[in-house]
């Protein structure tokens, strides 16, 4: 299908594509990757006035590493954290959910920013960010804000970003000593969205649990945080009847449709097998770290 007529712009600075934002903000959408953005439009189920490039735009794509944490510019392409040595060595859940995001055609061009401002359900990069706290940096032509990734996220391919906001950078929170995690994923065939996908970061603190974080994709309206599972972990001893616990707790917390890829109830099952599973590993390697 053809896309309806629309303005394209490609701005060689990142003021000059909020100025355009802040005129036409109302009828544009800016393109990323455009994995998302250009089926959307060819399909016609999105029709922007203008679509604004961001990919002449120096100075978006990089992954910063300070004691404070990981700071990923939002042009930066899921293959460029793949190879990333600074995600194997501390984080590990972001270094397992990138090489599982799609296939290598979509991985070169697919971007950090464009995967969250999409904000699909099936998105593997939501659950991540949810598990880890992590906050996601906008700017308008008028200033800049921090928005909590949790917040960031109101509903399928529904964010809280207003028409005049880029994003520009994800903030994620340095990982304590003693932390690990994980993100596994079941797909039909290698390059598949996610039937389920479960991200899992802990933090141990004087042999107990002192920080958990647990969020799923594909199970619900949008990524989904499992605050009931993280809460039960919080100060318990990192066992199995433990983990049993939070992963019944994160199935009751899914809220799965039945498709193409399976029933709610298997659907449902497999969040559990998975919390138990990326539980169990994420407090090994954060026991040997
Ligand atoms: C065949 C296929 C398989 C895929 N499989 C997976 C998968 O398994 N897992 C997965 O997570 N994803 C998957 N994707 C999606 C892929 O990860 C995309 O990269 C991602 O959804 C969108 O990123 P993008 O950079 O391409 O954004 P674009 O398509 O350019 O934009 C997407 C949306 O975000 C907005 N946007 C983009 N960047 C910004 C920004 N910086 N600030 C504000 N708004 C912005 C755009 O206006 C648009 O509304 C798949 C895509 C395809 C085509």
């Amino acid at each position: 299908m053809y896309p309806s007529r629309f303005d394209y712009m490609a701005p060689a600075s990142l003021d000059e594509a909020l100025a355009i934002l802040a005129d036409r903000g109302d009828e544009a959408k800016v393109l990323a990757g455009g994995q998302s953005l250009v089926p959307l439009i060819k399909l016609r189920f999105a029709s922007p006035g203008l679509v604004v490039d961001l990919n002449h735009i120096p100075g978006l794509s990089y992954i910063d590493e300070s004691p404070d944490g990981l700071r990923v510019g939002a042009l930066t392409r899921h293959n460029h954290l793949v190879d990333s040595e600074v995600l194997s060595a501390r984080y590990p859940a972001m270094a397992a959910a990138a090489p599982l995001i799609s296939d290598p055609l979509v991985r070169n061009r697919g971007t950090i920013g464009g995967s969250l401002a999409h904000a699909d359900p099936a998105g593997d990069w939501g659950s991540v960010m949810l598990a880890l706290g992590a906050q996601l940096v906008a700017r308008s032509s008028t200033g800049e804000r921090v928005i909590e990734i949790g917040e960031f996220f109101q509903g399928t391919f529904t964010t809280a970003l207003e028409p005049t906001e880029i994003v520009t950078e994800v903030r994620v929170p340095a990982p304590p000593p003693r932390s690990g995690g994980t993100y596994l994923k079941l797909e039909r065939k290698v390059g598949d969205f996610a039937t389920v996908g479960v991200a899992v970061h802990v933090q141990l603190d004087d042999g107990v649990v002192g920080r958990a974080g647990i969020a799923l994709t594909a199970v619900g309206p949008q990524n989904v945080e499992a605050e009931s599972a993280e809460a039960a972990l919080v100060g318990a001893e990192p066992r199995p009847a433990a983990f049993e616990e939070a992963a019944r707790l994160a199935a009751a917390a899914a809220d799965p449709s039945a498709d193409l890829r399976g029933s709610a109830e298997y659907k449902r099952h497999v969040v559990e097998v998975f919390v138990k599973r990326g539980l169990a590993h994420a407090v090994g390697s954060a026991r040997a770290a």
